[in-house]
């Protein structure tokens, strides 16, 4: 069986190959590690490989590990999971990144709920790409609305786009997908020097994400195996 941290290592070389495909460099491209529904003893392992970044879907689920694993050093919490209005004071108390921003409304709670004892908030927001109604997520035309308001709140800082794209299009939809996230991503970049990432590119679909230049990638069933509810 393989252990995780040699899936790390696996999946390390498929950012590093997928970069040298299309040249780029392979520290370009960050690791995010989605460990939804994992315990907290499998963060540890990746922790203790080198990994720092994790993502994590469940405000309670994700208190709980951190409290277990408060021990460990400069390890980034990222909130990746649909936001509700009553669950922000937690998420921006405890957590380093927020990359599922899909309305004014939660953006202004976390900045207005981000402690002032930590540095901003770092968030990105979420692009529907796809237009399916089961994402949460912006219409790719209300970004720059969405992006100028965020620019406003100084507990935020605007970093970028993050986008889970539809899971069953073929290949040619895909990858129309991916390079309307890079037009709008570069856009954006543009008008915001703080913008300088996009999150794109999970286990399945690392390699395209990358060629259309996601700057980090999200990655659960690869590192950690199948989950068992989704
Ligand atoms: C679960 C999840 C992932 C990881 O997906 P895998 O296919 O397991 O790699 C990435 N991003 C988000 C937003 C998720 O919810």
């Amino acid at each position: 069986m393989n252990s995780i941290v040699e899936r790390l290592k696996e999946v390390r070389s498929q950012i590093e190959n997928a970069c040298q495909q299309c040249n780029r460099s392979p520290d370009s491209v960050q690791l995010l590690a989605v460990s939804k529904t994992k315990p907290a003893s499998a963060i540890r392992a990746l922790y203790q490989a080198g990994q720092r970044s994790f993502g994590e879907n469940y405000l309670q689920e994700a208190l709980s590990k951190q409290q277990e694993l408060k021990d460990l050093e400069a390890l980034d919490w990222h909130f990746i999971g649909p936001i509700q209005s009553n669950k922000t004071r937690d998420i921006a108390a405890h957590f380093a990144w927020v990359q599922s921003i899909d309305r004014v409304k939660i953006a202004r709670r976390l900045n207005e709920q981000r402690p002032n004892s930590l540095p901003p908030l770092q968030v990105l927001i979420q692009v529907n790409i796809d237009d399916e109604a089961s994402k949460s997520g912006v219409a790719p035309d209300e970004v720059a609305h969405l992006a100028a308001s965020i620019a406003q709140f100084p507990q935020l800082t605007l970093r970028g786009l993050m986008t889970i794209p539809a899971a069953t299009t073929s290949a040619k939809a895909a990858s129309e997908s991916l390079s309307a996230m890079q037009s709008l991503y570069s856009e954006l970049a543009s008008q915001y020097p703080t913008v300088d990432t996009l999150s794109m590119g999970m286990s399945n679909d690392l390699a395209p994400a990358i060629a259309a230049g996601s700057t980090m990638v999200r990655v659960g069933t690869a590192l950690f195996g199948a989950r068992e509810t989704t």
